[in-house]
């Protein structure tokens, strides 16, 4: 008998089938071989959902095997046949948005319009593939010198090990199963332990769009780095695809050396947003808004340190006090909320932290700034002005709904503050002279670029960082080559 568990029925009509609790293997619910259970709790009220299954190494190889069973007959199905069960799952993750938002909400704390956002951006990356997958094109040539043929093939890398962080429960792993899939591997996924419950629903989901027993595994734990350890150093795993922090990124790189691993790193980011003095206000506080308190500004694009021009730093202050005061804080599944609670008491903790470390280092307190005192991980919207460059926030992610501001009297010295961190995720710049705005985006050491845009992510374009901030692009055609092995074949005729 599959563990189960049936969330609460949202006013638009109940889950189409309770959320299975236990793992993914092989296409069937199995139970771990450890019998531990690992709790899931609701960020709102700060209770137990419920329990997933908690299982070790041994149940990870389990599902590398089952990956492996599956594997030459994936890679043998034509594009057609692989686009055509991607595009199924488009279709049901769309049809099904309500009750996967509530889930998503539940188990996350984000509001429900950030969620259904959510809903609708994971299922994207389905009909994104499901078109690519058709168009993975090789490459002939004719040797220069000997006048011999080089053909150069994609074919699918193999295994994938896909970790996911719980900022995106829905999207981080629909962005690394969609083009996995289309490319023609398996995998398995190990999804974040504060939020499990999504990565399986969408499990049964992509079961009952046809996708084959063994092509996609889930499997729950608490114990992430003896897992990745194991299954790093089966000979039959080519490939990690991981999001979230760059400390744990690095380790897994160290991992995945002794079996030369293919990696695909999308780690943590530190985000500037440039004002310049002639932006068009309102849409520099528009896309500001965005940029900084889409998912409660836990997303690793978010903005973190703003650089306004002195000419226009006292309106774009107060623009972002009187916005960020309009937000309705309240639980998650609330309807009327714009903003939930953060995701666990930690996160809350180092908020906390990183706000008052700003403040006795002189930061001007305008908003917000106090915990709340009430049951659940909430922060309030809060807004710092002169923030210095010693305060902690400008070196870490904030990864809360924090707005740290600063005025800058030069577009070179913004520059040069915005480049100074390891990071190199995400940067915008607000200027309504295009020339300029161009200059200062060829200066930035980032690997996306708002030009006058709060939000860059899009399943048709390449997502991902520089520096510290990873390996690797996700999305676009080059999110599906980086699951793929380039094969050269010398020959005449
Ligand atoms: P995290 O602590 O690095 O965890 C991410 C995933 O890795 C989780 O599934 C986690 O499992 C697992 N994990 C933790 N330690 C591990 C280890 N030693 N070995 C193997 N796996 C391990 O990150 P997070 O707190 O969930 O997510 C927030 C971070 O993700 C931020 O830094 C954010 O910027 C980054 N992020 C980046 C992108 C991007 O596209 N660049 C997108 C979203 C988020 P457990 O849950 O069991 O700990």
């Amino acid at each position: 008998m599959t563990n189960t568990v049936t969330i609460p029925t949202p006013k638009t009509g109940p889950a189409p089938f309770p959320i299975p609790t236990d793992l993914w293997i092989g296409g069937k619910w199995v139970e771990s071989a450890t019998k531990k259970r690992v709790d899931v709790f609701d960020p709102s009220t700060g209770k137990k959902i419920t329990d997933v299954a908690d299982c070790d190494a041994s149940d990870a190889l389990a599902a590398v095997d089952a990956a492996d069973a599956a594997a030459a007959a994936w890679a043998a199905t034509t594009p057609r046949q692989r686009a055509e069960i991607l595009r199924k799952c488009y279709e049901q993750i769309v049809a099904n948005i309500e009750w996967l938002a509530y889930l998503i909400s539940l188990e996350n704390g984000k509001a429900l319009p950030d969620a259904r956002a959510e809903v609708l951006y994971s299922a994207e990356f389905y009909r994104w593939y499901a078109e690519e997958c058709c168009h993975v094109l090789g490459e002939l040539a004719m040797a220069p010198a000997s006048g011999a043929r080089i053909m150069v093939q994609y074919q699918p890398i193999g295994i994938a090990l896909l970790i996911t962080p719980w900022n995106y429960p829905a999207a981080m792993a629909t962005r690394k199963i969609a083009p996995a899939l289309a490319a023609g591997c398996t995998v398995v996924l190990k999804p974040a332990t504060e939020t499990p419950l999504t990565a399986l629903a969408v499990a049964q989901i992509m079961h009952d769009c046809g996708v084959p027993a063994g092509v996609v595994n889930v499997v729950t734990t608490s114990k992430a780095s003896p897992l990745s350890k194991a299954v790093l150093h089966d000979p039959r795993v080519r490939k990690i695809s991981f999001t979230g922090s760059t400390p744990v990124g690095r380790a897994l790189l160290h991992e995945a050396a002794d079996q030369v691993i293919s990696c695909a790193m999308e780690l943590g980011g530190n985000a500037p947003f440039i004002v310049c003095k002639d932006a068009n206000l309102n849409d520099a506080l528009d896309g500001a808004m965005l940029a900084k308190m889409r998912n409660s500004g836990e997303a690793c694009t978010a903005a973190n340190r703003f650089y306004v021009h002195k000419d226009i730093y006292k309106p774009f202050t107060d623009g972002m006090v009187a916005r960020m005061s309009a937000i309705k804080l309240g639980e998650a599944t609330d309807p009327e909320s714009t903003l939930g609670p953060m995701v666990n008491e930690k996160a809350v903790a180092k908020i906390a932290e990183l706000v008052d470390d700003a403040v006795a280092k002189g930061a001007k307190l305008l908003l917000g700034g106090q915990r709340l005192n009430r049951p659940g991980y909430y922060y309030p919207p809060t807004v710092l002005a002169d923030v210095p460059d010693n305060a902690d926030m400008m070196k870490e992610e904030i990864f809360g709904p924090v707005v740290s501001l600063q005025s800058f009297d030069d577009e070179e010295e913004a520059i040069r503050k915005a480049n100074d961190t390891e990071y190199g995720l995400a940067a915008y710049v607000y200027t309504q002279d295009l020339k300029r705005g161009l200059k200062i985006c060829e200066k930035l050491e980032a690997g996306m670029l708002g030009l006058n845009r709060g939000l860059m992510s899009d399943p048709a374009a390449p997502f991902g960082g520089v520096k510290q901030s990873g390996l690797g692009r996700e999305g676009s055609h080059h999110g599906l080559i980086e699951f793929c092995e380039i094969k050269y074949i010398a020959t005449n005729w």
